[in-house]
């Protein structure tokens, strides 16, 4: 086994590592106290090419293999503190980008790609509805034939990017009776007669990174916007959340590194009784045991990347690490908070806010029970 990466490798990591770090974190307190998005650093990931990762540079990607993705995403992690933007480019990257990449028509690819991956268009995916989260295939949206194309009629709950995208994977049914099998995918475009977003959805953390309703009302959308085949939706939607699993929490491993850098700073500089606090075992203690579950985290997740990076199937692999991953990140961010104290709850140091980013993770792309559940079953139970 090689754990080692190359030259190249990782001076493509210090490089996102010096990017993110003089430009990505300004105002970020503002930003967060007020769930505003930033169009501008948004760009700048895509001008440094963040959101073309692993795609190919036929549509304006990078080339890059899944493993210098995955470290890439490490780096990002690290040095931005802004894990409402990571997340946002990630939830494009893998569940809008990926499944258009895999699954469209070589027009469907030409059309969104280029301009997904440059930044000029954002995309959003929109599966959950309000009485079908866990529970995906039995959503309600439903999908009409007619002539030339769909109607489309449906609501999508909590859509991250829905207030500012310009394209929509949507997925509905075109025969309720047949369960998963009727399910298809969709590309819709903001400004079809029909769609719309219905309103901002406030939430906890990660807010730098909007959240709307996709409304659906007797929407055509033409048959070339349909994506794959009709009733593939469920195999698209299971393949991009794999990737999803895969390779969103890559940016966590790096903001964990920076929380346990940050927390054994401060346990040598911060005095208490006359000395440094990390001279108490139960502070060292805590940050001994932040250190275990990054290298945990880092091995879980470096398996899935070679696993994908050999065309393996990783789904045992992928739901292990976002579980692991997901409340890890909460629990070093609880740690990181216990370690700093009363400043360590205060909004102004900044520990504060990566515990309300964190949570997060273990709701998106399936909850940990979620997860739990995909490897029961595929221990056999
Ligand atoms: C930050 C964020 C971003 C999101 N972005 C998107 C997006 O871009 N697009 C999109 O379509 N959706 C998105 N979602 C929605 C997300 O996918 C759902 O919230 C998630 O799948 C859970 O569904 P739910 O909220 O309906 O909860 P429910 O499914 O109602 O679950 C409620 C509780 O019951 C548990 N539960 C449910 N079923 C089972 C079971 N079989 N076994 C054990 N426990 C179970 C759950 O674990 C949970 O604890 C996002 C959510 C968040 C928090």
């Amino acid at each position: 086994m090689d754990f080692s990466w190359s030259d190249e490798q990782l001076e493509f990591k210090n490089a996102v590592i010096e990017f993110a770090r003089n430009e990505l974190n300004e105002g970020l307190i503002e930003r967060d106290r007020d769930g505003r998005f930033s169009r501008e650093n948004w760009l700048k990931c895509a001008r440094f090419g963040i959101l073309g990762l692993s795609f190919p540079e036929a549509y304006g990607g990078t080339g890059d293999d899944i493993l210098t993705t995955m470290l890439t995403m490490e780096g990002l992690g690290y040095a931005c503190r802004d894990n409402g933007l990571i997340f946002a480019l990630n939830a494009q990257m893998w569940s809008v980008q990926h499944p258009i990449l895999t699954m469209g028509t070589e027009a469907q690819k030409r059309k969104y790609l280029p301009r997904l991956i440059n930044g000029e268009i954002i995309g959003a995916h929109g599966m959950t509805e309000p009485d079908s989260g866990s529970d995906a295939y039995s959503l309600r949206t439903r999908a009409e034939k007619v002539e030339g194309g769909y109607i489309l009629n449906g609501t999508k709950m909590f859509v991250t990017s829905a207030p500012i995208a310009d394209i929509a994977v949507v997925f509905a049914t075109i025969n309720p009776d047949v369960g998963m099998w009727g399910i298809t995918a969709f590309i819709v475009e903001k400004g079809t007669p029909g769609f719309s977003v219905s309103r901002d959805i406030e939430k906890m953390g990660l807010r730098t990174s909007p959240m709307g309703e996709l409304i659906l009302e007797d929407c055509f959308v033409p048959e070339e916007n349909r994506l794959g085949p009709e009733g593939g939706g469920a195999r698209i939607f299971t393949s991009s959340m794999e990737w999803e699993r895969s390779c969103i929490l890559g940016s966590h491993l790096g903001a964990m590194e920076r929380q346990l850098e940050t927390c054994i700073r401060y346990a040598r500089e911060r005095k208490q009784f006359n000395q440094p606090i990390g001279k108490f075992q139960s502070v060292s203690n805590r940050i001994a045991e932040m250190k275990v579950r990054l290298e945990t985290a880092r091995l879980l997740l470096y398996k899935v990347a070679w696993l994908k990076s050999q065309g393996k199937s990783a789904n045992m692999e992928a739901a292990m690490a976002k579980l692991y991953l997901s409340e890890a990140f909460v629990q070093s961010s609880l740690d990181a908070i216990r370690i700093h104290g009363g400043y360590g709850y205060m909004t102004e140091f900044e520990v504060e806010r990566d515990l309300r980013d964190a949570i997060g993770g273990t709701i998106y792309s399936g909850t940990s029970d979620i997860q739990r559940n995909i490897i029961a079953r595929l221990l056999g139970l």
